[in-house]
């Protein structure tokens, strides 16, 4: 962007090809478009939001964008940990939110078909109508599908059905120009040529904008349990997940909380634990582990398989749960992020490494907090080696030292910097620093090839 002038003309043809409707600036913009979730992201006014309701409307917006150099920040619901849709300076937000249609649910080639800004909420109503689920369950079912892709969302079902990557089989989605393009479809076999799907999945809004996404859907299994497992030692949990998984019975949820942060997480729902005092102060960790099947036989024999290994491998006792106490359990863990805000957590790590590495990575994790004199909480994903920690540590200088140790050891691992938040602004500082420089060359080469005037999404990712 050159100047003011050329900023209101830019303006002018935007609301001249969407409508004045669909264009808002000034005190018209709320300040939810200033921020995403973020614990450490700056807010900033975006200079304009455009709210398009059609793949060609997104097209025109970019074209304009580009034709005027306007930076463009793509938003599904802004529930972000990353700082991804945190507008850049002089940006214009594109929020998807008015393209919010399920186009298709072909239960024939058990596919759903959605505008980017469908929420998982809304998407899981649908499909719960006609018998299927989508089994990618961020914690927030507020979020879009658009920023799921973008993001590459994870959460607790992802030791079972993997990530959104493993359930994206299509995309539509506009270029930085404006071009239109498809890549992938209704099926799930494709050897053509690189896989242009999978680049875009997990590119934070920086490669293309997602206008349409092709997703994969499931019979819903008609029959659950819910497991809440008490432990005295954090090593046993971590030592009892791959023979739990080595018994060839995959759970849905295999989520793993310490005892602070789990009465934390249950405090805040209304939930009573109902284990007893005696197993309340000797446990020190709690596995939350629900199996689902297609039939009662089947999920009574699992339930049993599951409920004799753990007491051998060392757990405190089995609970199984009620319906509505399952349920309140599952609130209570997907509010974790709230309960570190709202206890003053100054940022969060989603780091991954081979989940074998938990243990070694959790003792490290101990040391670094106990030599930076800081509190590091943890919950997470342990079924899939992703854990989430809370850094309570207000001094910034710490802090980053505190979380580039722990990013560093869990590279170290065969891990990963970010499982699922994303690297948006707040996490570039550490993949520039410990990411091979090669491989960011090449992701730069691949930015430049989709974006070559770096209009989507600048200063994100790398
Ligand atoms: C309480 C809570 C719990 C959470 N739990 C989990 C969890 O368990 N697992 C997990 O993975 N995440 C979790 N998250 C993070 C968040 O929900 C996910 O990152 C989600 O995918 C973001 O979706 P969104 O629609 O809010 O995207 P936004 O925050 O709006 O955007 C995220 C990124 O996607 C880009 N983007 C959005 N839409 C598009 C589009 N159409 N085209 C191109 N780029 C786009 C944006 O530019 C940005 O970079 C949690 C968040 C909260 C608040």
């Amino acid at each position: 962007m050159h100047d003011e002038n050329d900023l209101e003309a830019f303006l002018d043809e935007l609301r001249g090809a969407l409508g004045e409707r669909s264009v808002k600036t000034g005190e018209d913009v709320s300040d939810d478009y200033s921020h995403d979730e973020a614990l450490t992201a700056e807010w900033r006014r975006p200079v304009a939001v455009a709210f398009p309701t059609t793949t060609e409307q997104v097209s025109t917006i970019a074209r304009l964008a580009s034709l005027h150099g306007v930076p463009i920040v793509a938003r599904g619901s802004g529930t972000g940990l990353s700082g991804g849709a945190v507008p850049v300076p002089g940006s214009l937000v594109v929020t998807f939110e008015e393209m919010n249609e399920i186009i298709e649910i072909d239960e024939a080639n058990h596919v759903a078909v959605v505008q980017p800004g469908v929420t998982l909420a809304a998407l899981d109503q649908a499909l719960a109508e006609v018998g299927f689920v989508y089994p990618v369950f961020p914690g927030e079912l507020g979020s879009s599908l658009g920023g799921n892709v973008a993001t590459n969302a994870g959460g607790m079902r992802a030791v079972k059905y993997g990530v959104t990557r493993h359930q994206v089989l299509g995309l539509e989605f506009v270029l930085a120009g404006g071009d239109i393009m498809r890549s992938g479809g209704k099926y799930v076999k494709s050897s053509s040529g690189y896989d242009l799907v999978q680049l875009i999945i997990g590119s934070e809004g920086t490669l293309a904008l997602v206008t349409e996404v092709t997703l994969r859907i499931y019979p819903r299994p008609g029959y659950s349990t819910t497991m809440l497992v008490p432990f005295a030692s954090l090593a046993s949990i971590s030592n009892a997940v791959p023979e739990l998984l080595g018994t060839g019975v995959t759970p849905l949820v295999l989520e793993y909380m310490d005892a602070v942060g789990l009465s934390a997480m249950s405090a805040r729902v209304g939930f009573e634990l109902g284990v007893g005092d005696a197993i309340k102060n000797a446990a020190k960790a709690y596995l939350f582990v629900i199996l689902e099947a297609n039939s009662p036989s089947t999920l009574d024999s699992e339930t049993e398989t599951f409920s004799e290994l753990l007491l051998e491998l060392g757990a405190l006792d089995v609970f199984l749960l009620s319906e509505p106490s399952a349920t309140k359990l599952l609130e209570a863990r997907e509010g974790a992020f709230w309960v570190s805000k709202a206890l003053g957590a100054n940022d969060l790590v989603d780091v991954v490494v081979p989940r074998a590495e938990i243990p070694a990575y959790l003792e490290r994790v101990n040391a670094i907090a106990a030599d930076s004199e800081s509190f590091i909480s943890a919950a997470g994903h342990v079924g899939d080696g992703n854990i989430h920690f809370s850094i309570f540590q207000p001094d910034e200088t710490k802090r980053y030292e505190v979380i580039r140790e722990m990013l560093d050891f869990g590279l170290a691992l065969g891990g990963s910097i970010s499982a699922e938040h994303g690297i948006g602004s707040e996490k570039r500082k550490y993949l520039l620093e410990l990411e091979d420089s090669d491989k960011l060359e090449l992701m730069r080469r691949i930015k430049a090839a989709f974006d070559p005037q770096g209009i989507l999404n600048p200063g994100k990712v790398i």
